[in-house]
Parts: C-alpha cells; sequence; structure tokens
C-alpha cells in the first residue's frame, strides 16, 4: 500500500475527471487520498458530484479520465466483484429492498458470499445490536414498517455485515429529522472509534462534517474548493463562500 508521510493510502484519486453524455462534467480533475483508518467528509450542495465520486471508488461507474486506486491498486483492473466485497456501501436514503425483512436485507451481503444459515443469523444479531437495534423485534419487520432512523440503521448494519475495511456512507443521516440525525451521529462517532475503518462519508451538512470527519473535502460544481481537518476548515477558509458555509453551521 502506497504511503504519505507515513500514513497508508487507501483510497486515492488522481486526477479524475467524469463527464456524462451530452458533455455534462460531473467531477473535474479531482485529486484526492483517503488515509487508513480515517473517516474523510465529502461536503458539498446538492449535484456537486458527491455520490458520482463514491460510484467511482467502487466501481460503480468509471472515470473519463485520470485513475481511481484502492489500496494501491488501480480499480480498473480489479474485478468489480472482489473490489466491492471489501467496501461496505451504505446507499443514499438507506436504499433497503422494500420486499425483503430487516433482518434479509441486512444478509444481503454475507448471502451473495454463501455463509451458511446459522452463521448468517448469528452475524445479523450480532450487526443489529451493533448498530442499536433491537434484533427480536426488529428483524422481521419490512421496511415500510420502519421508522426511517430503524432503516438507516439497518442500511448500516447490511453495509458492515462481511466486516469490509473500508465504507462508503451516501448521506446517511440526511433524511431523519434533527434529534434522530443527532442520536445517529452519536452512534457513528463511537463505531468509527472503536471499528476502525476507513469511510467516505457524503454530507450537504457542514455541521455534520465538522463533528464527525478527520478531515474534510469541500466540493462545488465538481472541483475540490478545500480539503483540510475539521479544525483547518473552521479556522481558515479558503473562500468568501466556503467561510459562509462555516459560519452557518456554527450559528446553528
Ligand atoms: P450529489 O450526490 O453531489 O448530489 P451527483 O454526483 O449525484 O451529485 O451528480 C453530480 C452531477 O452529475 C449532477 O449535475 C447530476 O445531475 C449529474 N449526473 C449524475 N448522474 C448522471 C447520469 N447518469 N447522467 C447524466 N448526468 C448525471
Ligand atoms: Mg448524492
Amino acid at each position: 500500500m502506497p504511503s504519505i508521510g507515513g500514513a497508508q493510502v487507501v483510497i486515492a484519486l488522481q486526477s479524475v475527471s467524469k463527464a456524462y453524455p451530452l458533455g455534462h462534467f460531473a467531477l473535474r480533475d479531482i485529486d484526492l487520498d483517503v488515509e487508513a483508518s480515517t473517516t474523510l467528509a465529502l461536503l458539498g450542495p446538492s449535484g456537486c458530484g458527491k455520490t458520482t465520486t463514491l460510484r467511482l471508488i467502487n466501481r460503480l461507474i468509471d472515470p473519463t479520465a485520470g485513475r481511481v486506486l484502492v489500496n494501491g491498486r488501480d480499480v480498473s483492473t480489479v474485478d468489480p466483484i472482489e473490489l466491492r466485497r471489501g467496501i461496505g456501501y451504505v446507499v443514499q436514503n438507506a436504499g433497503l429492498f422494500p420486499h425483503m425483512t430487516a433482518r434479509d436485507n441486512a444478509e444481503t451481503v454475507t448471502r451473495l458470499l454463501g455463509w451458511p444459515r446459522d452463521r448468517r443469523r448469528e452475524r445479523s444479531a450480532e450487526l443489529f445490536s451493533l448498530v442499536g437495534l433491537d434484533f427480536d423485534g426488529i428483524a422481521d419487520r419490512y421496511p415500510n414498517q420502519l421508522s426511517g432512523g430503524q432503516q438507516q440503521r439497518v442500511g448500516l448494519a447490511r453495509a458492515l455485515a462481511a466486516d469490509p475495511p473500508l465504507v462508503l456512507l451516501d448521506e446517511p443521516f440526511g433524511a431523519l429529522d434533527p434529534i434522530t440525525r443527532r442520536k445517529l451521529q452519536t452512534h457513528f462517532l463511537e463505531l468509527k472509534a472503536s471499528l476502525r475503518k476507513t469511510m467516505v462519508l457524503v454530507t450537504h451538512d457542514v455541521d455534520e462534517a465538522l463533528r464527525l470527519a478527520d478531515r474534510i473535502a469541500i466540493l462545488i460544481d465538481g472541483r475540490i474548493a478545500q480539503v483540510g481537518s475539521p479544525r483547518e476548515i473552521r479556522a481558515s477558509p479558503q473562500t468568501a463562500d466556503i467561510a459562509e458555509l462555516v459560519a452557518s453551521a456554527l450559528d446553528a
């Protein structure tokens, strides 16, 4: 694995651009490193290219220019199935399969991996407790019988099922009421400290990025506007727009 100043770089985007048909650029010439066991927040307004970035990392889409490296390997040379086995993905708005129970949703990956039934069940019980859900009360319910917060927790359990070293989270707390969001954020901080995963957390909420991330990359119109620790972003925002963004979070 490559290293910069001693830290291991797990994800590297090198001069990455993504243009969609008709010439619309979702990302322009992005350079970004994520170090092992750290959480990077990808922060920016709707449409700035956050989801596109996550999809490039687990190779749901390919860049039109540049390279994406995971553990030092260009993802375009890695079998996508093998790549995704090492990457948990919490999709925007929980994205649970509506016709499957909470438990079956959480077992999506372990089933694909061919784990026997007992082992899968044992793992889901463990995961439900990890994400703060009562297994007996929740496991057999369908997504429409769960609150938004419970659905997000099941989404997180699904992403963590095979204990991937790398986790991508797309606005995991975006659709929740403020109290539930706060509660899940606190839980996330506990999990982050105990699991030590490498994570990319997408959010449009500055306050959330400042609270949860080790580093923040601010994405505006498909370009990186600033990268730094929460402290650096707070203390020296590099443009007037970023300063305004940070001020609004501190007022709230
Ligand atoms: P975010 O997650 O930050 O809200 P996205 O990464 O989803 O933004 O999208 C970035 C830009 O790329 C948006 O302008 C969006 O409309 C555009 N885009 C996303 N997916 C496609 C697609 N499949 N075809 C064309 N344009 C797309
Ligand atoms: Mg998005």
